[in-house]
C-alpha cells in the first residue's frame, strides 16, 4: 500500500492521523509500505471570517497536530499561546471575542488572509502554511488538501425565544457560534451547509480518492466534518467508484461522542447516535453507500451483527485514542478489516 487518503475534521481526525503516522513509522500497519504517502482531505465548512481574518479551524488543527504545535489540553490552537490581542479587543468592546484567537495563532490567520487577498486559492495558501508545519517533520509524506477552495459555511438553526425578531421561532448562527459561544447547549433544530451544493472539489481532492490504495474515514464528526466533505459535489461519486477499499472508524462509543457535539448534530439529521447508527448512515458501497468496513468500539460489539447484515465488514476493537500507540492499533485493525 503506497497511498492512503483520509477524510478529516479537526480534533478526532487529526489525532487519528497522528496515530496512523506513528503506525507507519513503527511498521505496525499490515501491508503498508514504509514510504506510503498520506493525503488528508480536510473539512473547511467550519471556516469563518472574524476580525477581518480568515480562520480555518480544521485545517489548522490537523496542521498544528501533525506539526507538533497544537495545545493538546485545550484541543485547539497553539502551544505556549498568549492572549494579548484578545484582551485588547475586549478592552475595545469589539463584538465576537467569544471566538478565542491567541497571538501565535493570529500570525497563521494573518498569513492566510494576506495570501487569499493577494489572490491565492485556499489550497495554495494551505500548502504554503504546511511548508512550515509538515515538511520539516514529514517531508513530502503528508499532504493536506482543503476539501474545496470555495466558501462553504455550516450554519445551525436554534430556537429563538425572541419571537418578535424571528417569527419562525428559529434563528440561524454560524457553526462556530453554536459550538463555541452556545457550547452546543441547545438542540440543533436544523443544520444548513451554505454554499456546499455549488462548491467544486479542491485541486487534487478527487484524484486523491481515485488513486488511493486505501481510503479512511477517521472518527470525525459524521455530520459537520465528514458529512460536509461527502457533500462536495463529485466526492461521493469517486468514493463509490474507487478501487481502494474504504474503511471508517466510529466517533461514537457506547451511544455517546467522545468529545464535541456529534450527538446534537446526528439528532438534527435524524440519525441514531450509536456506532451502528453512524455506520448505517454512511452505508455499504454494495448498497449505495460509501463504506466497505466500519470499526466500532468493543463496548459496541452488539452492533456488529446489524452492520454485517447491511453488507459491511465490521469488527469491535478498543477505539479510545489514548496514545499514538493505541491509535496506531486502531488504524491497523481498520486496515486489516478491509484488506484481509
Ligand atoms: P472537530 O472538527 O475538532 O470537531 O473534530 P472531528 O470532527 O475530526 O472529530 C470529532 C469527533 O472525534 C467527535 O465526534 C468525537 O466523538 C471523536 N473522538 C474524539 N476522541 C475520540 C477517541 O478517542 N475515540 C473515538 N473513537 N472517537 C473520538
Ligand atoms: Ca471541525
Amino acid at each position: 500500500m503506497r497511498t492512503i487518503t483520509v477524510l478529516s475534521g479537526g480534533h478526532g481526525g487529526a489525532k487519528f492521523i497522528a496515530g496512523l503516522l506513528h503506525g507507519i513509522s513503527a511498521g505496525s500497519l499490515p501491508g503498508v509500505s514504509p514510504d506510503v504517502q498520506v493525503t488528508v482531505i480536510a473539512n473547511t465548512a467550519d471556516d469563518l471570517w472574524i476580525h477581518g481574518l480568515k480562520v480555518c479551524p480544521d485545517l489548522d488543527t490537523v496542521m498544528y497536530t501533525l506539526g507538533r504545535g497544537l495545545d493538546h489540553e485545550r484541543g485547539w490552537g497553539r502551544t505556549d499561546e498568549t492572549w494579548s490581542i484578545k484582551e485588547e479587543l475586549e478592552a475595545y468592546d469589539v463584538p465576537n471575542t467569544w471566538f478565542g484567537l491567541g497571538d501565535r495563532d493570529i500570525a497563521t490567520h494573518l498569513v492566510r488572509t494576506q495570501m487569499l487577498e493577494a489572490g491565492y486559492p485556499l489550497s495554495q495558501v494551505t500548502e504554503a502554511l504546511c511548508r512550515r508545519w509538515l515538511e520539516p517533520l514529514h517531508g513530502d509524506r503528508v499532504r493536506l488538501l482543503p476539501m474545496t477552495d470555495d466558501r462553504v459555511e455550516t450554519h445551525v438553526a436554534v430556537k429563538d425565544p425572541d419571537l418578535a425578531a424571528s417569527p419562525s421561532g428559529l434563528k440561524v448562527v454560524h457553526f462556530q457560534e453554536y459550538w463555541v459561544r452556545l457550547r452546543a447547549g441547545v438542540p440543533a433544530e436544523q443544520v444548513v451547509f451554505v454554499g456546499l451544493d455549488e462548491a467544486s472539489p479542491g485541486p487534487g481532492v478527487l484524484d486523491a480518492i481515485t488513486d488511493a490504495d486505501l481510503v479512511i474515514l477517521p472518527p470525525s464528526n459524521p455530520v459537520v466534518s465528514v458529512g460536509t466533505i461527502l457533500g462536495v459535489p463529485g466526492v461521493r461519486e469517486v468514493l463509490r467508484a474507487t478501487r481502494a477499499p474504504i474503511v471508517g472508524v466510529s466517533p461514537i462509543i457506547g451511544g455517546h461522542h467522545v468529545r464535541g457535539m456529534a450527538e446534537q448534530m446526528l439528532a438534527s439529521i435524524g440519525v441514531d447516535a450509536t456506532a451502528a447508527g453512524v455506520g448505517l448512515h454512511y452505508g455499504a458501497r454494495s448498497a449505495g453507500g460509501v463504506l466497505d468496513g466500519w470499526l466500532v468500539d468493543e463496548t459496541d460489539a452488539g452492533d456488529v451483527a446489524a452492520l454485517r447484515t447491511a453488507g459491511l465488514r465490521a469488527d469491535a476493537v478498543p477505539l479510545w485514542m489514548s496514545s499514538d500507540e493505541a491509535t496506531a492499533a486502531m488504524a491497523a485493525a481498520a486496515i486489516e478489516l478491509v484488506t484481509r
